[in-house]
């Protein structure tokens, strides 16, 4: 078959994602789609995968996904005549420690949250249903029936043929070489046997997509490693229908075949693969069997399943797959070019995703927009750290060893640190600061006594009353916080304002030496981005947002903006010192060149921006608050950042360092949403409770104004509130459910500590689909889902403390 000349969409790569994408693209968009695969339909990684095909995930976005999967692989075959080999036979996920124990219940709960039907059971019970199975250690099990098993190839192969039948071209064979670009745009598809002209390009190139990204300047920090498991002889007495068994604490798991059983694990200790180009051609090929790696896991197996000591090994698969640093897949449009969208990097959970995933990325590509919340698994949440291949490989490598480690909340990964560090790093580490990071940068979680370090705990941490101690230096008198890491950029140029007025909801027109706290919102009226815009002059203007998104945000502008502008990051040129708290007007007006008057509210009102001098520099003071105390972020030239942490902790003994746990414990009681837990693309700024920051002026045309117009008066299907418990010692950590006269009405986004308050507190959204009135949400009795318990609940919809009374930031 010749290659087209031109398509709509060309897809590269043949495999499960590949192959999803392009039957999502041409059944639901009816898209021209030409689909290219160098070896055949399912040579990569594919054709070798074990089957296992899980659903719950800690993100409910991508639990959807995986339920998308499993609905389609049950009724696939009767669509396309093509079997996929689905067998719904559930999973049974094992725990022989406490921890995992308290994991399980909380994760009981997440899949509760999130409509997936999940028990506890006891060991007894796990032996009935799997007799085969040594339980002697166990505390228990989790239950999840609609979990199940498919055959990876056969689905591949059915969703091959469901594309050609709604009318895809599926070439194999066909070896993509590169790309002609009319700047970042792709404009020809350059492959051994041809060239294709096209509209926009899907790289499912497996662990070759990191390859494929490079031809156009797109990085995908992705890392084959090698991944192996077994297949053995019959196993008497062993069900077909047995159910597949994760067992985390011997990091192995088991699915039943033919009688037998595919075992394989996840070892501490994983083979990275090559950190060059894949060999070539590397088609069905695997690795040599390795005994003396399988060893620790054929040990931890036999240990739970005896009578794999007297049975025989068919075959040892030994394969490679694309892991990346985070443990998530990656999926969307890459900033560096404005047509290739990304569907790669699936962490062993590729079959399990492919259904959903392909869905998700066919609807990206087509509309530019991601269909729901996906920024866990967002391409940009990656950043320029992210092209050095070392790094990847080394944060990978940690990721995969704690694949089947307990997840403890709040846990920071070790490996490739400190990377980027704040000009404050030495004098943050003198006052005891133990750090965290956050794509790159070191920054001060709390402080603590010298040698102070995290221990993990499911319960209450080790960090508790020192986080306690800093969040009261805050309400009582000032904390400095060193967030030189947010992301900051600036637009300028004449068409700067209208730009700027065409992408935020809120009125960034005010006039200069103001702030807007603002959302900019995709075309359902979700919120993209949650920032504050400070405009300079009336052609400049001031952009700072969380540190996690700045490639996101940068992104979401730069696509968007028309007319005379240009938009620059300067992350790297101005650090970030925020001082907080009743004193702070005191401290500030001791140091700066113009003394308290300088900082009287009647001179630098809230919502407002001014340049100061201070220690002998110009810095850009910001008068905003994200802890609900008098405060201003003070932004620094980077070079100039110790001069001025230095004058301001001289200037008082009030004054203390404080890290990002108070920091989140003083947000939490002044009911500050977190972008990308509060607040997504899921939600609307009515939903959120942030309808204020909307300026719908007659005239203004924003992105998302026609669907918020459209939702017009309509009662909300959903309400975000807060929520605190009278239970002080529960831990909440998201995703308890909400119950509402004892029915699940939601779930909780974030969860925490509020020291003043002295109560946990959760923030989430109650839904109604008859609609959540004011009557209606405050009329309930509520009650949270907390490891299992029900634990009596007080909604609220203010703030839970708030000392200052001023309005949210701007
Ligand atoms: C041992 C093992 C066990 C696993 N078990 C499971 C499991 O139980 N459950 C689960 O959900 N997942 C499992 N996985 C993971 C799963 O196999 C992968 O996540 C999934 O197959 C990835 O699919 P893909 O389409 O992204 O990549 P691939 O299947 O690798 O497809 C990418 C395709 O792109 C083609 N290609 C690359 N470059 C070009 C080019 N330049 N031009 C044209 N074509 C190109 C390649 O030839 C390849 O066929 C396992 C993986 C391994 C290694």
């Amino acid at each position: 078959m010749t290659l087209p000349a031109h398509a709509q969409i060309v897809v590269i790569g043949g495999g499960i994602i590949g192959c999803s994408t392009a039957y999502h693209l041409a059944r639901d968009h009816k898209a021209d789609v030409v689909l290219l695969e160098q070896g055949q339909l399912t040579s990569g990684s594919t054709w070798h995968a074990a089957g296992l095909v899980g659903q719950l995930r800690s993100s409910a976005s991508i639990t959807r996904l995986l339920k998308y999967s499993v609905d389609l692989y049950k009724r696939l075959d009767a669509e396309t005549g093509l079997a996929t080999g689905w067998k719904m036979s559930g999973c049974l996920r094992l725990a022989s420690t406490q921890d995992r124990w308290t994991e399980y219940k909380r994760l009981a709960t997440t899949a509760r949250s999130f409509g997936i039907e999940m028990e506890l059971i006891g060991p007894a019970e796990v032996k009935r249903m799997w007799p085969l199975l040594q339980v002697d250690d166990l505390i228990g099990a989790s239950w999840l029936p609609t979990d199940g098993q498919a055959s990876p190839s056969d689905i591949t192969q059915s969703l091959a043929r469901g594309a050609r039948m709604a009318g895809a071209k599926i070439h194999e064979g066909v070896k993509v070489m590169g790309f002609a670009m009319d700047g970042a745009r792709i404009t020809h598809v350059h492959t051994d046997q041809g060239v294709i002209a096209c509209d926009r390009v899907v790289n499912c190139a497996g662990q070759w997509a990191r390859q494929v990204g490079a031809m156009v300047g797109v990085t995908v920090p992705l890392q084959p490693v090698k991944h192996q498991y077994i297949i053995t002889e019959r196993i008497p007495g062993l069900s077909p229908d047995a159910a597949t068994i994760r067992d985390p604490d011997r990091r192995t798991y088991f699915k039943e075949e033919v009688g037998g059983l595919v075992m394989g694990g996840y070892e501490p200790d994983p083979q990275i693969w090559t950190q060059g180009d894949i060999p070539d051609p590397w088609a069905f090929r695997l690795f040599d069997d390795d005994w003396d790696h399988f060893g620790q896991h054929m040990e931890q197996a036999i240990a739970r399943i005896p009578a794999l000591e007297q049975t025989g090994v068919k075959q040892m698969i030994n394969g490679s797959e694309s892991f990346t640093p985070d443990g998530n897949f990656i999926l969307g449009r890459a900033n560096a070019c404005a047509n290739m969208f990304v569907g790669a990097g699936f962490n062993a959970f590729g079959i399990a995703s492919g259904g959903g995933a392909g869905w998700a990325l066919a609807e990206w590509t087509m509309t530019g927009e991601a269909p729901l919340d996906l920024w866990v698994v967002d391409i940009r949440r990656f950043a320029g750290m992210h092209a050095d291949r070392q790094w990847v490989a080394d944060r990978t490598a940690e990721a995969y060893g704690k694949h089947y480690t307990v997840a403890f909340p709040h846990e920071e990964m070790s490996s490739g640190r400190p990377l980027i560090t704040s000009p404050l790093y030495a004098r943050l580490q003198a006052a005891g600061a133990v750090f965290g990071s956050k794509l790159g940068w070191e920054r001060p979680n709390w402080f603590g006594p010298p040698g102070a370090q995290d221990v993990y705990a499911m319960g209450r941490q080790n960090w508790f009353a020192a986080v306690g101690a800093e969040h009261a230096q805050v309400r009582e008198k000032a904390g400095l916080f060193d967030q030189s890491s947010f992301a900051k950029y600036e637009l300028t140029g004449p068409g700067a304002a209208a730009a700027l007025d065409r992408i935020a909801a809120g009125d960034v027109r005010k006039p200069p030496g103001r702030l807007t706290y603002t959302q900019m919102l995709n075309t359902r009226g979700g919120i993209e981005c949650d920032l504050t815009v400070a405009r300079l002059a009336d052609d400049h203007f001031y952009i700072v947002t969380g540190t996690g998104f700045r490639t996101h945000d940068f992104g979401w502008i730069a696509d968007h903006l028309t007319g005379d502008c240009t938009l620059r990051d300067v992350t790297e040129a101005w650090g970030t010192l925020s001082l907080m708290g009743p004193l702070a007007r005191d401290i500030l007006g001791k140091v700066a060149a113009g003394g308290p008057g300088s900082v009287e509210n009647a001179t630098f009102p809230f919502g407002h921006v001014r340049n100061l001098h201070v220690a002998g520099v110009t810095i850009r003071a910001l008068r905003v608050t994200y802890v609900g105390e008098l405060g201003w972020e003070l932004h620094v030239p980077i070079a100039a950042l110790g001069d001025v942490y230095d004058a301001l902790m001289a200037a008082s003994p009030d004054l203390r360092p404080v890290g990002y746990r108070a920091l989140e414990s003083l947000r939490l009681e002044k009911g500050y949403r977190a972008w990308s837990s509060d607040i997504t693309p899921n939600d609307t700024p009515a939903e959120a409770g942030l309808g204020w920051a909307v300026k719908l002026a007659p005239g203004r045309d924003f992105i998302g104004r026609a669907a918020l117009e459209k939702a017009g008066n309509a009662p909300l299907a959903k309400r975000f509130a807060g929520f605190t418990l009278a239970n002080r010692d529960a831990v909440l950590v998201g995703r308890e459910t909400i119950l509402r006269d004892g029915q699940a009405v939601g779930y909780l986004t974030s969860g925490g500590y509020g020291y003043t308050i002295g109560q946990p507190i959760g923030y989430g959204y109650v839904r109604n689909p008859d609609g959540v009135t004011p009557e209606w949400i405050k009329s309930g009795s509520y009650t949270l889902v907390v490891t299992g318990d029900i634990l009596p609940a007080q909604l609220n919809l203010a703030p839970f403390h708030d000392p200052a009374g001023q309005r949210v930031r701007a």
